[in-house]
């Protein structure tokens, strides 16, 4: 069947594998420094994830309050449940102001305060004066479009770079040397099915995350980690894969989102009994306590009967109490979609809402350079040369068990950049073309017309759905050994159903139920590898609740999760350190304590 396919090359110093926010920062940096860039991405650059974020990009800029990056990094260590690692922590909030002044300067359309500085309002998590002030002004805003405002911005920005892009290119995998170091990637063009390969002496995945392995996600259908799956079928691990954020305001029974813009302008929850019940939870931070604390509250409110409408299965968010001019101001998007998706006029009525997978705090493990690692007994810092990965995708790890809401877009720049940096470090502009022969890429071509030829009687959409329901029944917010083992069962057996998929169109051209079939084997990789991660965390830290072990135990755990897969579907875990030493001395470490809002 191989020879069957001609491959069209293409030679560069840099790809760039996604144009989200990481991918198309990594992307100008890159094409900035001199470095012949290209950038794939199997949807149009400003369809990605990235354009729907709401609510803000976090930067102690200070513009509304008095602010300073070492609360942000304080805030960021306390959000992680201290499993972020400092060193990288301190790289972003060191970072962030320059990189959001750097974004205004591109032309990013932010929102002004009346004297014309950048619009900020607070977040959950975020507060002053190492989490003893007041919540912090902090998330610079484009009122609740900020994803949509940063991604055209950086795209324009690229297209005026020398940059070329390869849109609607599905990357099938990676393509690596004698070594097992990275030399590029094979894709296919869906709009005439020819297959390419591109070949690099850095290969930046910046692939998003995989929220669609849940039922109800705010996440775009076209997260499902691709990226990662590439990782793990080079034998290389993923990290904190049990690390799944629930957002507390998906719109009950659509899960699309709500930002937590929302409560940073003065929304709040309640119950059935109609009270403002986070006062009981959190007692100081109350509404903006972090995502991982609201969302249990939520949900134990919900079990303990508290919940609101006729199956009690929900909770209230109010705006209506807030001027209907900010509302129009501040938040014009969530207006609507209050309206569309829970037909609610928020300047008169509360939404219903539900905690809903929103982020994936694990992904490909990497230093804080963006460098991929492939930890070694020896060497848990051991690095695979040619490869790098940025943003959602990746692990680096700045939001360690808990994300705080802005530290994604602001990670993405960061990082986005520094990646652009490391490449300029190792690679020279207009370097030498890589040359491989045909066998490096043989298993790639395999494994794509397994799935493209297989014969069975099931389709992609039906095991997709019943993938997604073990997931979002048995890893959820609260999480026992019994309940994610039967998950293990459970998702076991779709796996080996995976084998009776059978495609109807065989065709190469647009063909969407071949595209979704190999994005269904790669949800699948991340969902068995974060089960297994889940069952191997016998602690409760951050977003990973476990209802059978429920403190945090530093002794054992304060240590990031590492899990293979191999060909035959089973998984390996391992461990790596907590880097708990800063950057430099400009700030001190921030040692463990109990996390309390
Ligand atoms: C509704 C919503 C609101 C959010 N709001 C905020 C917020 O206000 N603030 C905040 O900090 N964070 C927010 N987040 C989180 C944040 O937006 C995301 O984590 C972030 O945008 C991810 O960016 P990314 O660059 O990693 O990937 P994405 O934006 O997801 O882009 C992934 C890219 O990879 C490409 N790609 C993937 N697989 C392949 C493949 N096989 N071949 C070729 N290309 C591929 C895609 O085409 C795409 O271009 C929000 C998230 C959601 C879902």
């Amino acid at each position: 069947m191989t020879k069957a396919y001609e491959f069209i090359d293409h030679h560069y110093d840099v790809l760039v594998v996604g144009a989200g926010g990481s991918g198309l920062r990594a992307t100008l940096g890159s094409a900035e420094a001199g470095l012949k860039t290209a950038c794939i991405s199997k949807v149009f650059p400003t369809r990605s994830h990235t354009v729907a974020a709401q609510g803000g990009i976090g930067a102690a800029l200070g513009n509304m309050g008095e602010d300073n990056w070492k609360w942000h990094m304080y805030d960021t260590v306390k959000g992680s449940d201290w499993l972020g690692d400092q060193d990288a922590i301190e790289y972003l909030c060191a970072n962030a102001p320059e990189a959001v002044i750097e974004l205004e300067d591109y032309g990013m359309p932010f929102s002004r305060t009346e004297d014309g500085k950048i619009y900020q309002r607070p977040f959950g998590g975020h507060l002053t004066n190492n989490g003893e002030g007041a919540p912090a002004m902090r998330a610079c805003a484009a009122a609740d479009r900020t994803g949509h405002a940063l991604l055209h911005t950086l795209y324009q920005q690229s297209l005026k770079q020398n940059v070329e892009f390869f849109i609607e290119y599905f990357v099938l995998d990676l393509i690596m040397d004698d070594d097992v170091n990275c030399i590029g990637i094979v894709a296919l063009c869906l709009e005439d099915g020819t297959l390419h390969r591109f070949l690099s002496h850095q290969t930046i995945l910046a692939t998003g995350g995989y929220g669609r392995a849940y039922l109800s996600s705010t996440s775009a259908h076209i997260c499902t980690g691709d990226g990662s799956a590439m990782i793990l079928r080079q034998n290389l691990p993923l990290s904190d894969m049990e690390f799944i954020q629930f957002h507390p305001t998906g719109v009950y029974g659509a899960g699309v989102l709500i930002t937590e813009g929302a409560r940073g302008e003065g929304g709040y929850l309640t119950n059935s009994d109609g009270e403002r019940f986070m006062e009981r939870y959190a007692p100081n931070a109350k509404d903006l306590a972090s995502r991982d604390v609201v969302s249990r509250a939520m949900t134990i409110e919900i079990n303990e009967n508290r919940g609101c409408g006729d199956k009690a299965d929900h909770v209230l968010l109010h705006l209506e109490h807030i001027e209907s001019s900010t509302l129009h101001k501040r938040l014009p998007g969530i207006s609507e979609t209050a309206k569309i998706f829970a037909g609610v006029d928020l300047t008169k009525q509360p939404i219903p809402v539900l905690p809903t997978v929103h982020y994936n705090m694990g992904g490909i493990p990497t230093n804080y350079r963006t460098e991929v690692l492939r930890p070694t007994k020896d060497n848990p810092d051991n690095v695979c040369e040619g490869l790098m990965a940025v943003g959602e995708a990746a692990c680096v790890s700045v939001h360690g068990a808990n994300r705080l809401g802005t530290n994604s877009l602001i990670d993405l720049v960061v990082f986005g950049k520094a990646s652009s940096l490391t490449a300029k470090d190792k690679v020279k502009p207009n370097s030498k073309k890589i040359q491989i022969n045909f066998n490096k890429t043989e298993s790639i071509i395999d494994r794509f017309d397994k799935i493209r030829f297989n014969k069975g009687e099931r389709t992609t959409g039906e095991v997709r759905r019943s993938m997604q329901k073990v997931m979002q029944e048995k890893c959820a917010v609260f999480r026992t050994h019994d309940l994610i083992s039967k998950g293990i069962e459970e998702i076991s057996e779709i796996d080996k159903s995976m084998d009776d998929i059978g495609l109807k169109d065989k065709s190469l051209i647009f063909n969407t139920d071949l595209t979704e079939s190999l994005e269904l084997h790669n949800l699948m990789a991340q969902s068995k590898v974060t089960l297994h991660s889940a069952l191997n965390r016998t602690e409760s830290r951050g977003a990973h609740a476990r209802e059978d072990h429920k403190e945090r135990d530093d002794s054992n755990w304060l240590v990031h999760t590492l899990s293979w897969l191999d060909d035959k579907g089973n998984v390996r875990m391992g461990k790596r350190p907590v880097q708990m030493n800063t950057l430099s001395n400009h700030v001190q470490p921030i040692p463990p304590k109990k996390r309390v809002y």
